[in-house]
């Protein structure tokens, strides 16, 4: 991207972050490992949050899903037909992508982790579904690989995360961002609606409800 397409943006996109740290593009092969949601199973809430369809939830909607590494590998073949790509991330994004036993969790990621073209993970969850033992692991991962966690805000009002059923609390998003902040080595690198810390990275996008 030129200097003249940064200034208008206002903001240091994502991918340029990507492109500059890997001297390429990187695409993202978007990965559907079958997890559910402790805001739809009942565990902090049930129906999920007002924006969310749950019925992608359900078994009959989720199939036919393949394994990880056979996502991996479909996704990088289409993405390298289209458009020549050369790298890919590993995007866990379909519901709480951290919500199961950090063994089951690091089973699926190396199942992803294992193509030779991936460079990293992109891991979608809630902020109050990292407990420390799953951090350790996406912290193991950034050894070798570049790791992002995005942690969902959609709100930093309590009243507004109420009104759409988060089943969560500013709080909890500050204290997930604190505790993974300690773990990051580099200085954090900010846009106006994502702040990347390296391999921790944060959407935080204001949703006003109807009143
Ligand atoms: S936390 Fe995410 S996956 Fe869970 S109900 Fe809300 S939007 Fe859906």
């Amino acid at each position: 991207m030129s200097a003249g397409e940064v200034s208008k943006r206002r903001y240091r996109a994502f991918s340029c972050f990507l492109k500059e740290r890997f001297r390429t593009r990187v695409y993202r092969v978007t990965i559907d490992a079958g997890f559910t949601c402790p805001n739809v199973d009942g565990s902090v809430a049930v129906g999920g949050c007002v924006y969310c369809d749950n019925r992608s939830f359900s078994p009959n909607r989720r199939q036919p899903r393949t394994a990880v590494r056979a996502q991996v590998e479909r996704g990088v073949a289409i993405l390298s037909k289209r458009y020549h790509a050369e790298k890919f991330l590993a995007y866990f994004q379909a519901a709480t992508n951290t919500y199961a036993p950090v063994e089951k969790l690091r089973r699926l990621y190396e199942e992803a982790l294992d193509h030779p073209q991936l460079v990293g993970l992109i891991v979608g969850t809630r902020p109050d579904c990292v407990p420390e033992d799953v951090l350790d692991l996406l912290e193991c991962h950034t050894r070798d690989r570049y790791v992002c966690l995005e942690l969902g805000l959609q709100s930093m009002h309590d009243r507004s995360l109420d009104w759409m059923n988060r089943g969560h609390h500013l709080g909890a998003f500050l204290d997930a961002v604190e505790r993974c902040s300690r773990r990051v080595r580099d200085r954090p690198r900010c846009s106006a609606s994502r702040l990347t810390l390296t391999w921790c990275a944060i959407f935080s996008n204001v949703c006003r409800p109807p009143w």
